[in-house]
């Protein structure tokens, strides 16, 4: 059994429930640990609490040697990491260790960067006979809450704006994909954090809650789905708590007939099932204006039929299983029910014999617009492809969503995919491509898919309030005393 938690440096076990963890690529129990309750919740906090003053007190540049520290260190663990995360996650070994924990560690190197560029603005002569000066403070401790679909990206989105900013964290990954997330704590004690500045709790929901509502969190980024993200959003408000909120989305991919189709195709195969669609910018909902939209449907489903579905420890497998058979069967249902309702399954849809959660590339044709598979997000490898004729009304389709988070275009008339973009209401539009990000671009959507960014500096700025300082140089004159700036 491994420890389930880390709080104030030392790795422990929670005093919840012990849970199992389940290897979704062949469905047996990889290993166990015992989760936290709400008493370990309480020491995390104050662990965290207590590490806020010595962290804060650090020049910007201390804590970026110690971010850079612990990137090094994470860089240096690869083979651990990777072991951890193909074994909860289902992730093909190439694809993470090659791809997400490079860029981990890139984004890490980005914040630590960031933490020294971060300054006050504004200094100046606002107001007659007073140097008014704007701060930058951290908030305290931040709580940040993570889902299953990529646990190490995701604990270095939160922590590395986070810490850079001078606040501590406790962290809470998904129950089903904590290893990565414990792991760090442990190689941020060896980076030489001080003990206390990165905490782990693990738990499901009520752990969750606890932390929210623990009236001594400053701050809650939380990234996972919309109804998870009200829920925090509602107890945060018990201390009047900041939320940060990274819900699901669900992405339209808009071909025009001008696109190279078959680079279209292949660039949305991938876009569409990467990390076996459980990604909240995967391209599910592919829109083509009518002219070419069978030649596309077809080049689409040879895509999708060509993609290695398989064993995440072969080095040629382009997707891994699914999370877990219960979540494969959420998926199931909802192509089951598409079918059932008139749609037409052209590649996909059949759950295969074997162990393991492993689920087909999946495209759906001839779904309404309003059936539940092209308004819900499926967060499998299942696309829905549906027909237009003008960009009004791609335009209309595409945001006709209660998400907002990405969203490509795709045509050779750049006149054409900039007027899109504009009209898309969407964190991120990709032109001619769909899924690339950056440390240094900010990620995050708008309606039902949340606010706040991750990512970028547009990121650290999330985890600090600007604290106005005015110094009286002069004397004033009565009258003064309300003359606007
Ligand atoms: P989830 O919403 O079930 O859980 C996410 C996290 O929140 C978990 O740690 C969970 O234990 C916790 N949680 C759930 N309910 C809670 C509550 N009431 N109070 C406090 N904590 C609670 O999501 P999931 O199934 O783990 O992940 C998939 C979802 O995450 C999808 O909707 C996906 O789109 C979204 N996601 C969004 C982004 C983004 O950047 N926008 C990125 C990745 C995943």
């Amino acid at each position: 059994m491994r420890q389930g938690m880390h709080v104030g440096g030392v790795a422990r076990d929670g005093s919840g429930t012990e849970r199992s963890l389940v290897d979704p690529s062949t469905g047996e129990v990889a290993g166990s640990y015992r989760e936290s309750d709400a008493s370990d919740v309480e020491a995390a906090v104050e662990a965290a609490a207590a590490a806020f003053a010595e962290w804060s007190a650090l020049t910007a540049g201390e804590r970026a040697r110690a971010l850079l520290a612990l990137a090094d260190r994470i860089e240096a663990d690869t083979d651990t990491l990777t072991a951890l995360e193909v074994a909860e996650a289902g992730k093909p070994v190439a694809v993470f260790r090659d791809g997400e924990l490079p860029f981990a560690v890139d984004n890490l190197r980005f914040f630590a960067g960031a933490a020294r560029s971060l300054e006050g603005s504004g200094a100046g002569e606002l107001s007659r006979g007073f140097t008014s000066m704007l701060i930058r403070r951290p908030l305290g401790v931040v709580a940040g809450i993570a889902p299953w679909n990529f646990p190490l990206i995701m604990a270095v989105w939160k922590l590395g704006p986070a810490l850079a900013a001078g606040n501590t964290i406790v962290l809470k990954p998904s129950p089903q994909t904590p290893g990565t997330t414990l792991r760090i704590a442990e190689l941020a004690i060896d980076a030489g954090l001080p003990p206390g500045v990165l905490n782990v709790v693990t738990g499901d929901a009520a752990v969750g809650q606890a932390l929210v509502r623990h009236p001594q969190v400053a701050m809650v980024s939380i990234t996972g789905s919309p109804g998870a993200g009200r829920a925090v959003m509602e107890a945060a408000s018990s201390s009047t708590t900041r939320v940060h909120l990274e819900l699901g989305g669900k992405a339209p991919a808009i071909v025009y007939d001008d696109a190279d189709l078959e680079a279209t195709a292949a660039a949305v195969t991938l876009a569409g099932t990467y990390n076996s669609g459980q990604d909240c910018t995967a391209a599910t909902r592919v829109y083509v204006q009518r002219a070419v939209a069978d030649d596309f449907a077809e080049l689409l489903a040879a895509n999708l039929r060509r993609v290695r579905v398989g064993d995440p420890q072969d080095p040629g497998t382009d997707i891994g299983p699914l999370v877990s058979v219960e979540h494969r069967e959420r998926v199931h249902g909802f192509v089951e029910r598409a079918r059932t309702a008139g749609a037409t399954v052209m590649t996909g849809g059949v759950v295969p014999d074997g162990p393991g959660a492993y689920y087909p590339p999946t495209l759906v044709t001839g779904a309404a617009q309003d059936s539940e598979i092209v308004q819900q997000e499926v967060f499998g490898p299942v696309l829905v492809l549906r027909t237009f004729d003008d960009e009004d009304e791609a335009v209309r389709l595409a945001n006709d969503s209660a998400y907002g988070l990405a969203s490509s275009v795709w045509t050779s008339d750049v006149g054409r995919a900039l007027r899109t973009c504009h009209r898309l209401e969407v964190g991120v539009s990709w032109v001619n491509d769909h899924l690339p990000i950056a440390s240094e671009a900010p990620h995050g959507g708008v309606k039902a898919s949340g606010f706040g960014k991750d990512m970028s500096h547009e990121a650290i700025l999330e985890y600090t309030a600007t604290q106005h300082v005015m110094l009286k140089h002069a004397q004033r004159e009565a009258h003064d005393t309300f003359r606007p700036a």
